[in-house]
């Protein structure tokens, strides 16, 4: 394997990167300093917990990916670039924090409210860039 001469970009680089192994995102949170408790987005102006500012909070990164809460299936594109019919979900990514997000499955048939899912990159056609997407977490073990 060789290595592109330009690295493919997040999406939204303030929300998650690649992670070592060129597949998985790591997600970048941000630590409250007052409750300990994860923030995301990183950037997010107050703690969603406590209401604590978080200018200072400390950046985490880990990898990403939850419990899938629930999900359907959208005939309609959320986003301008986004393929339909796909699956969109709600993900509770740590304590307190569900954002909603495309699961990377062509059917409902494999999954199940309440199981693992892990962040994966789609990568665009050119190459250059990825977006998130979540798969079931033992699939995505190889
Ligand atoms: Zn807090």
């Amino acid at each position: 394997m060789t290595l592109a001469s330009t690295e493919p970009r997040p999406r939204h680089p303030s929300l998650y990167r690649l992670a070592a192994d060129g597949h998985s995102l790591d997600f970048h949170y941000a630590r409250c300093n007052r409750c300990q408790r994860l923030a995301f987005p990183a950037n997010s102006p107050g703690c969603p917990h406590c209401g604590s500012a978080m200018d200072d909070a400390e950046r985490v990164t880990q990898p990403g990916g939850g419990t899938l809460l629930e999900y359907v299936t959208v005939h309609v594109a959320l986003a301008p670039d986004m393929a339909v019919p796909a699956i969109a979900g709600d993900i509770r990514l740590a304590d307190g924090i569900v954002e909603q997000g495309v699961i990377g499955v062509s059917d409902e048939a494999g999954l199940r409210p309440g199981m693992a899912v892990k962040a994966v990159a789609v990568f665009q056609q050119d190459g250059q860039s990825y977006h998130c997407a979540f798969v079931p977490a033992q699939e995505a073990i190889r």
